[in-house]
């Protein structure tokens, strides 16, 4: 049994409340675009140029109904740059499911200033930074990275009529560089409701990782100084063990999970019937 936890944006799983409900698939990243312009060092999108077929996602929105879902993550590579955003957010909406969007801002401004005027329809607004200096921030993930970021903040304005989240991949390089007091500094100036420590999952063997990955171990005892500092901002953590096997909807209209040991991929096709997605989810390893 399981319900949408509107102050954490989580799941609670298990009580014997008439609001908890029973769902095999309450939760699922949505990647509605392969397409984006940053090249992220840890980045495992497939980075196939392609978008999610605009025709399939009205079926999206009526089969997560029926498959119990609670909550999307609308992410990709960029998804601003899908055409269809809005469309997915108020059908999802319209089906009473929460979304969060993970973007990087990288859009026309006009579609900036809409996204700004739907703000509040989304449990969390989600963006990554991974450090206080410009230039540092740019050599990671792309030339004009900061800046586009910057601009995002700015068109959707003060922190308190959204939920904004701030992630940082914290990479071996991050822990090395001894530089999170400085950018925690930054982050509780931009003041969003909670600040993620994202342990990098290394998938896909789409880069080297190199200089990025971090042990279990280490990213623990990371998290916990980190915690133990007793700033204005709210702290979580993902894990890779706890993320890593997020179910997801790929642009080639099937649901996966992966297992991060060993990037193997399982999973089912929107067209399977309800029940045979929901026996697959059922047999899955991972219970979110
Ligand atoms: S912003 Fe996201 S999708 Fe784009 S390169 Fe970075 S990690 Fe990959």
């Amino acid at each position: 049994m399981v319900k949408y936890n509107e102050e954490t944006n989580e799941l609670d799983w298990f009580s014997g409340e008439s609001s908890y409900i029973s769902s095999p698939l309450p939760f699922f990243v949505w990647h509605i675009t392969d397409r984006c312009p940053w090249r992220c060092p840890y980045c495992f999108a497939r980075k196939s140029g392609k978008d999610f077929p605009a025709k399939y996602i009205e079926k999206i929105v009526r089969l997560s109904k029926k498959m119990g879902v609670l909550k999307v993550d609308l992410s990709g590579g960029e998804p601003l740059l899908n055409y269809d955003l809005f469309d997915i957010v108020n059908g999802l909406e319209s089906q009473g499911i929460k979304t969060t969007l993970t973007t990087t801002g990288y859009s026309t401004l006009d579609k900036l200033k809409r996204l700004s005027e739907i703000k509040s329809k989304f449990a969390r607004i989600i963006i990554s930074l991974d450090s206080s200096n410009e230039k540092q921030q740019d050599a990671l993930r792309g030339d004009g990275y900061w800046k586009t970021i910057r601009t995002l903040l700015d068109v959707l304005g003060g922190t308190s009529s959204y939920n904004l989240r701030v992630n940082t991949v914290v990479s071996n390089r991050f822990i090395e560089s001894n530089q999170w007091r400085s950018l925690l500094k930054m982050i509780e100036g931009i003041a969003p409701k909670e600040w993620c420590l994202l342990q990098p999952l290394y998938f896909r063997r789409v880069c080297s990782m190199k200089g990025y990955q971090v042990a279990d171990d280490k990213f623990d005892r990371f998290v916990k100084q980190v915690s133990g500092c007793r700033g204005k901002v709210k702290i979580i953590s993902r894990p890779r063990l706890v993320y890593g096997p997020y179910w997801v909807l790929d642009q080639d209209l099937f649901f996966r999970q992966k297992t991060v040991e060993n990037s193997y991929e399982s999973g089912f096709s929107i067209f399977s019937s309800p029940a045979v997605g929901r026996a697959v989810v059922l047999n899955s390893s991972h219970r979110f």
